[in-house]
């Protein structure tokens, strides 16, 4: 690949924070009629200890194939032809599926995307938390498995009752709290929730959010949230991963980010946030999201950029440091001080 700066890693060594997952030039591809794809493209980042890194994308920048490979849940044609991603000094992507089991919920857990489809209807919610526990060979007696499960359904905010419905009995709101209660039920170090709010109305995805938060500080978990709603990152995170075309565009501190975005396309991102103090015209971002199998030649967002100059539509830049604790991939981070 050409590029006129080597590849740099942003890491967690600025914060001194401790480490929880490195994902280390992390490449997907799916296997398709017209060849190969990659959906994520050489992703590095470090998660730490304690903190919500958002990951936002539009639909297709591979941020839920992103998630998925990393709770070990990449399905053919998908594969991961390259890289690490690194748990407890383990590399997760070296695991058969039979080995990712045993890491699932007891150290990465999901929160699902539409935990309705994740549920099953016609299993009571206490049988479907007591399901991944004995996957994981742990046996409760009745009167233990009630104290356990009831002392989850209270962590996310949700009556013990609760534990004898059915996904069909419970608001959307509900069940996403139920998919979280599973998530955390064997106290995992990392949290992926992929979209836990998409689909649910603006009031129920605040309080799923706080309990989300609530939780993570209660369990001292990091989380990675997965998202493409800009607003609801600004409001939530403490770091934001930017994905465009399978590659991380930008990752910074979120404030850093709403502040002095470093990548063109952080900065329409932000720009399309609504403002409650400022009466200015919404902007989208012109064009659409290209298609992996025809990418355009360097910089994927050439096309759509309005600050493209010369190399972008040659050369692809490559992620590379962009102040403290931050990292962007431009080819204007090379001409401006
Ligand atoms: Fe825009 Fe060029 Fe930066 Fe890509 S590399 S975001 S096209 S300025």
């Amino acid at each position: 690949m050409n590029s006129l700066a080597q590849p740099t890693v942003p890491t967690a060594a600025h914060s001194g924070s401790e480490v929880v997952l490195q994902v280390r030039e992390l490449t997907v591809q799916y296997a398709t009629s017209r060849g190969p794809v990659s959906a994520v493209n050489h992703v590095s980042f470090d998660l730490r200890k304690g903190e919500i890194l958002g990951l936002v994308g539009e639909s297709g920048s591979g941020k839920t194939t992103l998630a998925m490979t990393l709770v070990g849940l990449l399905r053919p044609p998908g594969r991961i032809v390259g890289g690490e991603i690194l748990l407890n000094g383990r590399n997760l992507a070296k695991l058969s599926p039979h080995e990712y089991k045993s890491v699932r919920l007891s150290q990465i857990a999901l929160m699902p995307q539409g935990a309705m489809n994740s549920l099953n209807p016609v299993i009571p919610i206490r049988e479907q938390i007591l399901d991944g526990l004995r996957d994981h060979g742990i046996q409760l007696t009745p009167a233990e498995a009630d104290r356990h499960i009831a002392s989850l359904l209270e962590r996310v905010g949700l009556r013990a009752e609760v534990a004898k419905l059915h996904a069909h009995e419970l608001s959307g709101g509900m069940k996403q709290r139920v998919a979280l209660a599973i998530a955390i039920s064997m106290q995992p170090q990392v949290i992926i929730a992929d979209e836990p709010t998409s689909a649910l109305d603006v009031v129920v995805q605040k309080l799923v959010i706080e309990t989300l938060r609530d939780v993570q500080e209660e369990l001292g978990a990091a989380i990675i949230l997965v998202g493409h709603d800009m607003g609801l990152m600004a409001q939530t995170v403490d770091r934001l991963g930017v994905m465009y075309a399978g590659r991380l565009v930008e990752i910074a501190p979120m404030r850093d980010a709403l502040i002095s975005p470093q990548h063109p396309y952080t900065r329409l991102l932000i720009e399309a946030l609504p403002s409650v103090t400022e009466k200015k015209k919404l902007r989208g971002i012109p064009g659409l999201a290209p298609q992996l199998l025809n990418l355009p030649k360097g910089c994927a967002f050439h096309p759509r950029c309005p600050l493209a100059f010369e190399p972008c539509s040659t050369i692809t830049p490559e992620i590379r440091p962009a102040g403290p604790d931050r990292a962007a991939a431009c080819h204007l981070l090379e001409v401006t001080p």
